[in-house]
């Protein structure tokens, strides 16, 4: 009598576990849905963003303790207006709660420092 071990396909972006390719294909056009541009996101000023920008890098600089790099993960949660959050993070946006409008991004792996900082024009 043979028995079959169930094959997980892991989304190597949120470690997410899935039971087929299909399931992990629907996950990543959902991912891809959340970063393509809605029509009832508004466009903002250049300025607004960049100054955002620089709001986040602090917040994030004065919340994560001093060796955080050496952490497995950390979490920071954000509140600002959907359009600001959109227009800094699409592109990188890999889960959205249509109930609490709660976006989230995850930045892993040995890029991880290189993507933020080039998304938010900051080396800190
Ligand atoms: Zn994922």
């Amino acid at each position: 009598m043979a028995t079959t071990v169930p094959i997980l396909v892991i989304c190597s972006i949120c470690d997410e576990e899935f039971k087929s390719k299909r399931g992990l294909s629907y996950h990543n056009a959902m991912v891809k849905k959340f970063n393509t541009h809605q029509s009832n996101i508004d466009k903002l000023p250049k300025a607004i963003i960049t100054k955002f920008k620089s709001i986040v890098v602090f917040i994030i600089y004065h919340n994560l303790p001093i060796n955080f790099k050496s952490m497995e993960k950390q979490t920071l949660s954000i509140p600002c207006p959907e359009s600001l959050f959109y227009a800094i993070f699409s592109g990188h946006i890999h889960h959205y709660s249509k109930r609490t409008g709660a976006y989230k991004c995850k930045f892993c792996g040995i890029l991880a420092y290189q993507t933020l900082a080039k998304i938010l024009n900051s080396e800190k």
